[in-house]
Formats: C-alpha cells, structure tokens, sequence
C-alpha cells in the first residue's frame, strides 16, 4: 500500500513538474519572441510615405520636426518637394 501511495504521489509531482517546465519553457519563448520585437521599435522602419523607399533618421526627422507640413507622414528628400 505504502509503495502504491508513493507512487501515486510521485506521478502528481511528476505531473507538476512537467507543467512547471512547460509553463517555463513557454515564458522563455515569449520572451525570445520579445527580444526580437523589442528589437525592431528603435530601429522602426522609416519608409517614404509616397514612393516607400527608406528613409534616413535624419530625413525623417526633418518631417517629424515640419508636421505642419508633412503631418505624421515620412517622405524621402525627393518627395518632400511634391508635398
Ligand atoms: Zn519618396
């Protein structure tokens, strides 16, 4: 009886552990998926609202410091012209 019990315990441990490690396993992928995205906001995409061709900081920049004139859009050197 005692072995029965011990068994039978051991296996809900068991079956504990394995959530734990999945539960793990789990957070550490969302977190490497995390990293990837957290990756990409600072380095976001500046693309040419017109032609979408990318845009350098600087140039961006420019249109963010002119939104009076180019609103929240981003546009190439070129394309600022025919803003
Ligand atoms: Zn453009």
């Amino acid at each position: 009886m005692r072995a029965v019990e011990g068994d039978s315990k051991s296996e809900a441990e068991l079956a504990i552990l394995i959530g734990a490690v999945l539960r793990v396993v789990e957070m550490e992928i969302e977190k490497f998926f995390d990293r990837i995205d957290g990756k990409n906001p600072p380095k976001k995409k500046l693309i040419c609202a017109t032609c979408s061709e990318p845009v350098a900081f600087n140039v961006a920049r420019f249109c963010w410091l002119n939104k009076i004139r180019f609103g929240e859009n981003i546009y190439c050197r070129e394309c600022q012209q025919a803003v």
